[in-house]
């Protein structure tokens, strides 16, 4: 039986279980939010021992040297020395604005912490210093900013989209970055293809304006996908981007048929950007791209990402060119 060393206590590991739940087991604190391996909020550190390589997929190449590993789905088989990782500190922010881009989206921004370096596409942990909620959002602004940009989905009963729309003024705390869905400015004439529903638009934005800061040469797709026009909640803006970047081509899907409202109310002048009223992975499969060159940006809704994430590799875009944020929900502990 592998044993797992931490803060002086030799613990058996439990046939099945995670590190991140042997740890619960013995009452240790860990923080920790989708417990699937994909929000990096309960990274730990070893400096002994192999790591299954799932516990460190999706980790930064220079965490993956330190030994930084994801616990809520480690399972070890040898013995591991354990610590918690200073990493994730928490960096003091204030929210300075907080408008509305649509009736159930807000758009949330941060002062930037001094010391917070990030990559476009990445995301934060957004603490609520009074009580220490914690929730992962994605940024869409650039890392040259000033401030930090976050898209929120208001959900109904939803503690921090719920607290957010009211907490302009308010002190926060920010950690991270993290995630690996970033622009790579050494690929200017790499094709790429970004697709993602509701505010998986966020990271997707940041790509998008780094990729537009950086001269970026190759074709870029952009689908955003929603169930009503509404949800197109940045349509007018993209619209406007597209009129500065040729290459860029926009697609909308939606699944009810109310797109006359938002096609008609679009600049007439822009004729590459289309609505279709399709689900978002019938269109972008539907793309005449060529899959083996392109490089692929996923995120927001989980069963959309992951869906699509397999038929893109199925179609040819090998898995190491395939960016995905599933905006999973808060999972409680077992
Ligand atoms: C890597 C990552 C990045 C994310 N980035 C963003 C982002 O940029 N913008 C954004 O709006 N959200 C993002 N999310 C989701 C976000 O972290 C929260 O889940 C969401 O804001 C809800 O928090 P809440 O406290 O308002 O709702 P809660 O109080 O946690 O939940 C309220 C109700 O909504 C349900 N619910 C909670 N979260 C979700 C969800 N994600 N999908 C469906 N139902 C849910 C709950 O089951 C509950 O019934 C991201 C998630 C991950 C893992």
């Amino acid at each position: 039986v592998a044993k797992i060393n931490f803060e002086g206590r030799a613990l058996d590991m439990v046939a099945g279980q995670t590190v991140l739940e042997r740890l619960e087991l013995e009452g240790l604190q860990v923080t920790s939010f989708c417990r699937s391996g994909v929000c990096q909020s309960c990274v730990l550190r070893t400096t002994s021992g192999n790591l299954p390589a799932i516990a460190q997929a999706g980790l930064k190449e220079t965490w993956k040297r330190q030994g930084y590993f994801l616990s809520c789905v480690c399972k070890p088989d040898v013995d591991l020395d354990v610590s918690r990782c200073e990493e994730g500190a928490a960096h003091p922010t204030r929210i300075v604005e907080v408008s509305t881009l649509a009736p159930q989206v807000l758009r949330v921004v941060l002062e930037r912490p001094p010391e917070f370096a990030f990559a476009a596409g990445q995301f934060i942990q957004l603490l609520r210093p009074t009580d220490g909620l914690m929730r992962p959002y994605s940024i869409a602004s650039v890392p040259d900013s000033g401030t930090l940009e976050l898209h929120v989905a208001l959900l109904a009963n939803g503690q921090m989209s719920g607290w957010l729309a009211g907490a302009q003024g308010q002190a926060a705390e920010v950690r991270g970055p993290f995630g690996e869905c970033i622009y790579l400015p050494d690929e200017l004439d790499r094709p790429l293809l970004l697709a993602g529903t509701g505010t998986g638009l966020a990271p997707l934005l940041g790509v998008l304006r780094t990729a537009m800061a950086a001269g970026h040469r190759g074709p870029i797709r952009l689908m955003h996908g929603a169930v009503h026009s509404t949800g197109l909640y940045y349509w007018q803006q993209l619209c406007r981007l597209q009129a500065q970047m040729p290459q860029l081509s926009l697609v909308g899907s939606v699944l009810q048929p109310d797109v006359e409202d938002v096609a008609e109310s679009g600049p007439r002048e822009i004729v590459q950007a289309s609505i279709l009223r399709a689900p978002l992975d019938e269109v972008v499969m539907s793309s005449q791209v060529a899959w083996a060159e392109q490089r692929v940006y996923l995120c927001g809704h989980p069963d959309l990402v992951r869906t699509l994430r397999k038929k893109v590799f199925l179609a040819g875009t090998p898995l190491q060119r395939i960016h995905a944020d599933p905006f999973l929900p808060p999972k409680a502990a077992a």
